[in-house]
């Protein structure tokens, strides 16, 4: 593990945002694991903290009601700077934390144990970490243990990446895009704000299977998602719904700028090179769709869908949205 990445503050920022984890909602397994580590080391409270750029926030907190802390003020900013646990035996005697509103006012930290939480590729996205309202120390085999419950937090972190992101080209599984999908249905249900929706199917690329073998194959799927990817923002969400068919949603745009973007991702595909087939174009055809209210995320993906069988019906490296004329008579 190379210690240059304890100071890479924007390498860890930017790991700690693959992982895609901040403000999701609470989940079972770190549940367990805060609960269980609680009882076994007979503390009030534990916690799986995880720092972002000006806050601490808990994916899993026992013992106390609170999402979040800012940065400045979280014991856990210190554990993630070192590789070793930290282990604050009593904080009113530590020139650290003495003067700690989280200290000195609410919850009342007096002692604290944090291990830090590392990726594989070395970066600490927080920590596990006990407290206790009262000064104690812990024993060398209970540091061991929450160490233990460390590595199964930063298991299940990693496990979850793996079920929400495409191992070959990175993109969203369709699962993670279709919660997406329902996220955006909610946000223009409460807040009334639009977003819209592509999809994508690379044009006639079973040709390229039988012409060039499945690993070329795999290369040009990598290199559509890289493409989408590069020219998307990064509240933009691709996802991978199938062979070699990709979702595209668009928070905040209308179906007129879906399109746009749609024009542009095409284009984009179109002139994507391969050293190993130099004179190999590919193509994509796109379906935009605008969220209306009242859709469920099924139907506004159906709807997205239609449009882009009507853009391969039509003669492919093209986008329909679903708002154009017609389209409603010819996908019903
Ligand atoms: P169309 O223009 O109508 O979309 O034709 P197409 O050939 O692109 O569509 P079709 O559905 O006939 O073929 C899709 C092919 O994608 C078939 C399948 O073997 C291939 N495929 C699916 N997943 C993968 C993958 O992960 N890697 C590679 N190399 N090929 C894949
Ligand atoms: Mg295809
Ligand atoms: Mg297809």
């Amino acid at each position: 593990m190379n210690d240059a990445q304890l100071l890479d503050e924007p390498g860890r920022l930017a790991a700690l945002a693959r992982y895609d984890v901040l403000d999701t909602p609470r989940e079972d397994t770190f549940d367990k694991i805060t609960a269980l580590v609680r009882d076994i080391l007979d503390v009030p409270i534990c916690v799986v903290s995880l720092v972002d750029r000006d806050r601490q926030w808990f994916k899993s907190i026992q013992g106390l009601d609170a999402s979040e802390t800012p940065r400045d003020i979280a014991f856990c900013s210190h554990t993630i700077q070192k590789r070793e646990p930290m282990l604050v035996p009593d904080a009113t005697a530590d020139s650290r934390f003495a003067s700690n509103p989280l200290v000195t006012g609410d919850p009342g930290i007096r002692s604290y144990a944090g291990v830090p939480l590392p990726t594989p590729d070395g970066f600490n996205l927080g920590s596990l970490c006990v407290i206790d309202t009262r000064p104690r120390s812990f024993s060398d085999a209970q540091v061991q243990m929450l160490s233990q419950f460390a590595g199964l937090v930063v298991n299940e972190l990693e496990l979850r990446t793996i079920a929400q992101r495409d191992f070959l080209t990175g993109a969203a599984t369709r699962r993670a895009f279709v919660d997406a999908a329902e996220k955006e249905v909610d946000r223009l249900k409460r807040y009334g704000r639009v977003s819209s929706l592509l999809l994508l199917d690379i044009d006639h690329f079973k040709r390229i299977n039988d012409e060039f073998g499945h690993p070329s194959g795999d290369e040009v799927l990598k290199a559509v998602a890289e493409a989408c990817r590069a020219a998307l923002r990064p509240s933009d969400m691709l996802g991978r719904l199938g062979g070699e068919e990709f979702g595209i949603l668009l928070p905040e745009i209308d179906g007129m700028a879906a399109r746009a973007v749609a024009e542009r991702l095409r284009n984009l595909i179109s002139c994507l090179r391969f050293d190993w087939a130099p004179d190999l174009r590919v193509t994509a055809s796109f379906g935009a769709a605008p969220l209306r209210r009242g859709q469920s995320a099924d139907t506004w993906i159906r709807i997205t869908d239609e449009a882009l069988y009507k853009a391969k019906r039509d003669g492919r490296d093209r986008t329909v949205c679903s708002e154009e004329p017609g389209l409603h008579a010819v996908a019903a």
